[in-house]
């Protein structure tokens, strides 16, 4: 019976668009799409099965109010990290979905240096069930990267992201606001103070008026120490951005965590 199925989907994609873009959706309903994670399980409404989802690592209260790092211990009410106290960040929140790490970080990879772009949607949809408001913003700008890197990857990972989130709300995208001007090194292994000094002057607004007193999403897959999303938001506000906040997939988190703590 499947290998008919089969045989009727390979058929359909022969098929002008518009009619085999129908029939697939038919065919969906018949063979569910399986989990992009486990392949085992259908994936369900939000793009991965429920045993995955509840597999991922939650960020979970209590964190930090500015930058969203997760705290070790659970009793604490929530306050600013020390890193946010010392240096209160130009972003105003910035929140994420889960920790980087397991099955979550494979999937991110995949994603991205996979080009396995089909999970832009199931990730965003991750994203709509941390606090932010997707409907409270005007503008939604991804973290860019450099036109060298973006023609090696061929997409920009951030982009994507966001034009699947403005789908749930008012604002539009603006891809082309903010650039990166100059190639970094890769923040892979560097320390804190490295990864701040590395973007240091590497974005620029280019259309200033796209974001003159508008409510600015920023959106990127991965938040390692912020360095990357702080520095876009200082230009942004300067550029007279009444507030960015930011959101992401994934997140690293404290060595409290136990956890392997990769790279962004
Ligand atoms: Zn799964
Ligand atoms: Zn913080």
């Amino acid at each position: 019976m499947n290998r008919i199925l089969i045989d009727s989907f390979n058929f359909f994609k022969g098929f002008p668009a518009s009619i085999g873009g129908f029939f697939e959706g038919l065919l969906d309903t018949v063979i569910p799409a399986l989990c992009p994670v486990c392949k085992e399980n259908p994936a369900g409404e939000r793009g991965f099965c429920s045993d995955c989802i509840s597999a991922f690592l939650r960020v979970d209260h209590p964190y930090c109010i500015s930058c969203g790092e997760p705290f070790v211990s659970k009793e604490v009410v929530e306050h600013r990290c020390k890193w946010c106290m010392v240096k209160p960040p130009y972003f105003r929140k910035a929140r994420s979905f889960a920790l980087y790490d397991g099955l979550l970080l494979d999937a991110i990879h995949r994603f991205k240096y996979n080009s396995k772009t089909s999970l832009a949607s199931p990730f965003a949809s991750l994203m709509l069930m941390t606090e932010i408001d997707i409907s409270s913003y005007d503008a939604v700008l991804p973290v860019p990267i450099h036109k060298k890197r973006l023609r090696e990857r061929g997409f920009n990972q951030s982009l994507l992201l966001g034009r699947r989130l403005v789908r749930h709300g008012s604002g539009r995208v603006y891809p082309m606001t903010l650039k990166k001007k100059t190639i970094s090194l890769p923040q892979v292994g560097l320390t804190r103070k490295e990864r701040i000094k590395n973007v240091r002057g590497t974005f620029r607004v280019v259309r200033p008026c796209d974001v003159k007193g508008k409510r600015v999403l920023l959106v990127d897959d991965v938040m390692t120490t912020g360095a990357t999303v702080n520095e876009c938001s200082k230009v942004l506000k300067r550029a007279g951005a009444e507030f960015v906040d930011v959101i992401t997939i994934a997140r690293t988190a404290k060595s409290g965590f136990k956890r392997s703590l990769p790279f962004s």
